[in-house]
């Protein structure tokens, strides 16, 4: 029996291989990671880690689990699939077979092509080494009284901000769009955060895009030029404008792909013998249908359940509420469920104990839940919303609050 071969050792990979076990399944399994040490998990890299450098607690086991857990690590790189023969072939290592391969490749960071982008001083934030880069770039930033320019104001861009501003450093976030994470949250929370981000001193450009990495005499980043002409200088400079799924290896291997790895409802793609997870897939959301691809710790380890359930025998639709958070100085975002499609009405809601929550409607139906520091709203919006839905009249009864309405059942 050659078992099961999954390629990238991130979240989702890792949940696979410990889910396997835990579903009963007995076979070999192998976790081909191309990073080294053990695997971990990413969040952190923008929050905690940025500030307390404690690497060790990023690990998601620590090693005893994997060989206690009979899940063997490979640290090579998976170079390509040869679906005929089920196996792959790595970069240093001898080919693996497999009975069932799942892809966990995950996504790297998207680099557009601006003249400088490659000069020393220009940092991206995905790995660990990514973050131990950053971790040197900061103080020295701060040290030298040099600004901090981050481009894009999505998440991961916004969570450095706000963690550099407490260390001291001038930011300024410039963003292309009108307003902040504005893929992923109504207008009414990009306001909000606008007004958090500008009271920590954070300043932001928003509505020109980045045309250039300004450099310096020696080569090095002195700044960001945008497509008006206007100049932000600064030595640090962040590229956070979001990821590309790694299709390659699928792509070169002739499976279907659909910004991402296109998978079906139970995360299987067009091979029967591969499988497919996390921020590298695409697959179809089930409240609409739509194909959707989520960067989410959540879509990540809820598709490495479903994966792992099919192989032990147990096979269901993938059905899982997507849900996200993230942390930006002392406000905890976090989200149930996906934006509306078109433009729905948000409903803000201030909580009497501070935080705020925005409903967001599609026609008759709650789709999606924005809070800020409100657990208990967000607990409860995961509740109804995997339940089936929310009506208008029942919120209404109870004052807006999903905490109350899920209370009474
Ligand atoms: C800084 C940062 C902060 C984040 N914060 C949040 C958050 O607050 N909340 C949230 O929900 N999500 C957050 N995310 C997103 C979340 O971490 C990802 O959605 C999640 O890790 C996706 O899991 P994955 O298994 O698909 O990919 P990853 O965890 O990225 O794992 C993929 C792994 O595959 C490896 N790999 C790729 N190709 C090969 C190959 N050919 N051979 C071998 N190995 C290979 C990669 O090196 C990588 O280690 C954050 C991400 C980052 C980068």
């Amino acid at each position: 029996m050659a078992g099961v071969v999954i390629v990238g050792g991130g979240q989702g990979g890792f949940q696979a291989a410990a889910s396997l076990r835990q579903e009963g399944y007995e076979g070999p399994v192998r976790l081909v990671c191309e990073e080294p040490g053990l695997p971990y998990q990413r969040p952190p890299l923008s929050k905690a880690y940025l500030k307390d450098g404690d690497a060790a607690r990023l690990a998601l086991r620590p090693e005893a689990f994997y060989a206690t857990s009979g899940i063997e690590l490979v640290h090579d790189r998976a170079r390509a699939l040869r679906r005929e023969a089920r196996e792959v072939a790595l970069a240093r290592g001898a080919p693996l077979a497999y009975d069932h391969l799942i892809l966990a490749p995950g996504a790297r960071n998207a680099r557009p092509p601006l003249p400088g982008i490659d000069a020393p001083g220009v940092l991206g934030l995905r790995t660990l080494a990514d973050a131990q880069a950053l971790r040197t770039a900061l103080p020295a930033a701060v040290e030298a009284g040099a600004r901090a320019v981050v481009i894009g104001g999505g998440f991961i861009g916004l969570e450095f901000a706000a963690v550099a501003r407490a260390a001291g450093c001038a930011v300024t976030v410039v963003e292309a769009a009108e307003r902040l994470m504005a893929r992923a949250v109504s207008p009414e929370t990009s306001a909000r955060f606008r007004a958090r981000h500008e009271s920590l001193g954070v300043e932001l450009a928003f509505g020109v895009p980045a045309a250039a990495i300004l450099t310096d005499a020696a080569g090095r980043a002195r700044g960001v030029a945008l497509a008006d002409g206007t100049e932000i200088l600064g030595g640090l400079v962040l590229l956070a404008v979001g990821v590309r799924p790694n299709v390659e290896l699928a792509q070169e291997a002739g499976l279907e792909i659909a910004d991402g790895i296109a998978a079906d409802a139970g995360l299987l793609t067009s091979d029967p013998a591969i499988s497919a997870l996390g921020d590298a897939c695409s697959f179809p959301d089930p409240r609409t249908g739509a194909r959707v691809r989520l960067e989410s710790v959540q879509a990540a380890s809820d598709h490495a359940r479903t994966i792992a359930r099919r192989l032990a025998g147990r096979p269901e639709p993938y059905a899982a509420l997507p849900w996200f958070w993230s942390d930006q100085a002392d406000w905890k975002l976090q989200i149930a469920g996906l934006p509306p499609r078109g433009d729905g009405p948000a409903e803000v809601r201030d909580l009497p104990r501070g935080g705020f929550a925005v409903h967001r409607w599609e026609g008759a139906e709650l789709v999606c839940v924005e809070t800020v520091n409100a657990p208990a709203e967000h607990m409860a919006a995961r509740r109804l919303l995997s339940a089936g839905g929310v009506s208008r009249a029942a919120l209404e009864a109870h004052d807006g609050s999903l905490a109350r309405l899920a209370k009474a059942g």
